[in-house]
């Protein structure tokens, strides 16, 4: 063995269970597939690649697709692997040995975990109680460290709070480099940065068509922001990162958007069951405007709660270890099917024990 860089010594990575269960609402996905009509346009379009070319490195029609969503001119537009790798491209440009990259805990750690295996250093701010950023703890951070990139994450994860439109504009106002706002989540909730994205300020939003359009298994995400920025970002990414079939999928998928929609419509109205069902049971429930829902049992263990779910076949983020979420499980919306399985499988354990399951 050779000894890895040093700086990486510390770090371990970022794994989510893949456990076999009936009931998997553990990783935010969509839990329905992208319409059928979808796929027999993708098949087709494939079985015309031209397999021994390089793919368009540009993917110009995929970012003009995308551009189009948003109102926006394709070179606003970088498109890569999933937006991590959106995500990681902007930090090898922005970020690296001798900046600071500044998040609030807690919130989606790969931010921190990508900007330290660039090299750079990461002061992770607190939010308040209830998980809501404090301004004067935001101001207080981005003070001191004066970040060369700052994450905001709306809807955050793992909390589902959606930031407000102000707390945006403070961070533009105070942050002397890059502010990143993290949209992984954005069509379940009723606001966007989007709109903010221009060529005058520093700001890019991040979006995954991991979530609402049912695309976990392509990898595919993309920011829109200021052209200079995209086109510093060109510099750095690998040559033909995206392949010619992500790009096919992609561009199709957008074509599907009112079908987006209905699943979207679909899984916050689920959403809406699950916290009111939820807020039966002996739990705290954290308001979201995500696919998920964290909670936390009062009385009992957050660890032995996950597992009497896993023994039920029911599989749920276990963040009981995570630094402030003590105790704190995350359900994804599935079905209504998986919702109901859930909820019943939750409602039995929490009844099994009158002081709950691993009473603390
Ligand atoms: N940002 C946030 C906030 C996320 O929760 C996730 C996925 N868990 C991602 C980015 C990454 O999504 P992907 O790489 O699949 O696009």
């Amino acid at each position: 063995m050779i000894p890895v860089r040093d700086d990486l010594r510390a770090l371990s990575g970022y794994h989510s269970a893949q456990v076999d269960v009936r009931v998997r609402l553990n990783t935010n996905e969509s839990p329905e597939p992208p319409p059928a009509a979808f796929r027999d346009a993708v098949a087709a379009e494939v079985s015309r690649v031209d397999w021994h070319r390089y793919p368009d490195r540009q993917a110009t029609e995929l970012r003009a697709a995308i551009a189009d969503l948003h109102g926006v001119e394709p070179d606003q537009v970088f498109a890569a692997n999933g937006s991590n790798e959106v995500l990681q491209t902007v930090l090898l440009a922005y970020a690296g040995p001798g900046r600071t990259v500044v998040t609030f805990k807690p919130t989606y750690q790969m931010h921190a975990q990508i900007a330290r295996v660039t090299g750079a250093t990461v002061v992770e701010g607190e939010r308040a109680d209830d998980f809501a950023l404090d301004p004067s703890e935001v101001e207080r951070v981005l003070v001191a460290a004066q970040p060369a990139v700052v994450f905001l994450t709306s809807p955050n994860n793992p909390t589902g709070l959606v930031e407000p439109a102000d707390r945006v504009r403070q961070l533009l106002d105070l942050a002397p480099g890059l502010v990143v706002v993290d949209e992984a989540y954005a069509q379940f909730a009723d606001w966007s940065a989007v709109d903010l994205v221009s060529d005058d300020r520093p700001l890019v939003v991040t979006r995954t068509f991991s979530k609402t359009w049912s695309m976990a298994g392509a990898r595919l995400g993309y920011l829109i922001g200021p052209t200079w920025l995209v086109a510093e970002l060109e510099k750095v990414v690998l040559p033909y990162h995206l392949d010619a079939v992500k790009q096919i999928a992609g561009r199709i998928a957008l074509r599907f958007t009112d079908e987006m929609n209905a699943r979207v419509k679909q899984i916050v109205a689920e959403r809406e069951r699950i916290t009111e069902e939820l807020s039966a049971l002996p739990v705290d429930v954290v308001p979201s405007g995500a696919n998920f829902v964290l909670f936390r049992p009062r009385a009992a263990d957050g660890r032995a709660v996950w597992q009497g779910l896993v023994d039920r076949s029911v599989l749920v983020r276990d963040c009981s270890s995570w630094p402030r979420l003590e105790n704190c499980l995350r359900v994804t919306v599935g079905t209504a099917a998986e919702n109901t399985e859930f909820l019943t499988a939750l409602g039995d354990i929490l009844a099994e024990e009158p002081n709950g399951v691993g009473a603390r």
